[in-house]
């Protein structure tokens, strides 16, 4: 692979930081599927950072190097889930330790580390981190180790100052993560904007086609305790992501920056045709100027506001769930991020977590706009 680093985020997805397959003269990296490498006659290894496959594979490396760059990080590492990345950072927190998390966030992330801290006792707070002064009296309150902000929040759309948050976290001695997965590397860079290290479910955007299953972390400082923990845990405990899945990741995000440029302009023109429906009570969205986070979003977010959307029909869940029962051409599925547009009633799936009745939460794709509009306009009843 040849340095690309210094190219655009375009040219780097689309010709996979510049690796192809010197063996074949192939213009795609291969696939080695191998779990175990070659010794020669002398007991030497053909390939001396080739042993075993667990965390040792070309493709996953290429993966990693392309997200590293189009993150503008020094170092990346993928893991077989975005649960399995945010697991292996808070992994690193001594027992005894103090967490800080954003609340009202992806609720896979909410549970699990309610479970993990409440085994391991660590002090888990929670705060509405959107709110900046919330923030910043909570990082004083409990000077955590880790804080992890998610922005935009999945599925209230809550748009949190990423740098503001660095500060007031390096203020107390701790570390930000930020779970940047709505926004993917194309709209947002948050370790520019001083976070420590960057999350990203790859299953959503970053793969963007619905078909594979990938997380991944980024950070700057490589030097970091933090960061060679992560990368001990992931070797010796062994959360790695397979080689198809990584060879099928780096094919997804070769059209990375093209389709979050289309998801973002399908998912602004929805918001403000849905804002001005008659059947819709309110529409989140960063890109609306009424949204209450739209100023640092234009702030801290680049080319688009991403594909995740929600809304709410009046008439409660009764009302949300006969519209998304007339959409024929959004996917009632849960997820994000892919070129087909998806539809949720999230109250039916986390009924206890206030999230509105009446809320759909929409993840729009790269179809034509106007069919998609359309197929909106008949569910709600025009
Ligand atoms: C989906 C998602 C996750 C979890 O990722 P998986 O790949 O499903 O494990 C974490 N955070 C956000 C914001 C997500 O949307």
């Amino acid at each position: 692979m040849s340095d690309t680093s210094r190219l655009n985020q375009a040219t780097i997805a689309a010709q996979a930081a510049g690796s192809v397959d010197p063996q074949s003269g192939g213009v795609v990296p291969s696939l080695q599927m191998a779990t175990t490498y070659l010794r020669d006659a002398q007991y030497e290894l053909l390939r001396p950072e080739n042993i075993y496959l667990r965390d040792q594979s070309d493709i996953v490396r290429v993966a990693e190097t392309i997200l590293a760059q189009l993150e503008g990080a020094a170092e990346s590492l993928l893991f077989p889930s975005g649960m399995a990345a945010i697991a292996a950072a808070f992994r690193t927190v001594p027992n005894g330790g103090c967490v800080l998390v954003q609340s009202q966030i992806y609720w896979g992330t909410t549970k699990w580390l309610r479970d993990f801290c409440n085994r391991r006792g660590i002090a888990l707070h929670e705060v509405e981190a959107s709110d900046t002064g919330a923030f910043e009296a909570a990082c004083v309150a409990h000077k955590p180790s880790l804080v992890l902000i998610e922005t935009p929040s999945n599925p209230w759309l809550r748009v949190t100052d990423v740098e503001a948050s660095a500060k007031a976290v390096h203020a107390v001695g701790g570390l930000l993560m930020v779970d940047s997965t709505a926004a993917t590397p194309v709209l947002q860079k948050p370790l520019a904007a001083g976070a420590d290290i960057v999350m990203h479910s790859a299953t959503k955007g970053i793969n963007g086609h619905s078909d594979v299953l990938a997380g991944v972390l980024a950070t700057n400082d490589t030097e970091a305790q933090i960061w060679t923990d992560i990368k001990a845990d992931r070797h010796d405990a062994g959360a790695v992501i397979g080689p198809f899945e990584a060879w099928l990741l780096v094919r997804g995000m070769r059209t990375l920056p093209l389709r979050m440029r289309e998801m973002s302009r399908n998912a602004q023109a929805l918001a403000e045709f849905l804002d001005q429906h008659d059947q819709v009570e309110t529409v989140l969205y960063p890109g609306l100027p009424t949204h209450p986070g739209h100023d640092i979003a234009l702030r801290q977010m680049n080319g688009g506001f991403g594909p995740l959307l929600s809304f709410v029909v009046k008439g409660g869940a009764k009302a949300a769930l006969a519209a998304a029962g007339k959409l024929e051409l959004f996917h009632r599925a849960t997820s994000l991020g892919g070129v087909e547009s998806l539809v949720e009633h999230r109250h039916t799936i986390e009924p206890h977590t206030g999230i509105p009745e009446g809320l759909l939460r929409v993840s729009v794709g790269i179809e034509d706009v106007a069919d998609l509009q359309a197929d909106l306009a008949r569910a709600l009843g025009i």
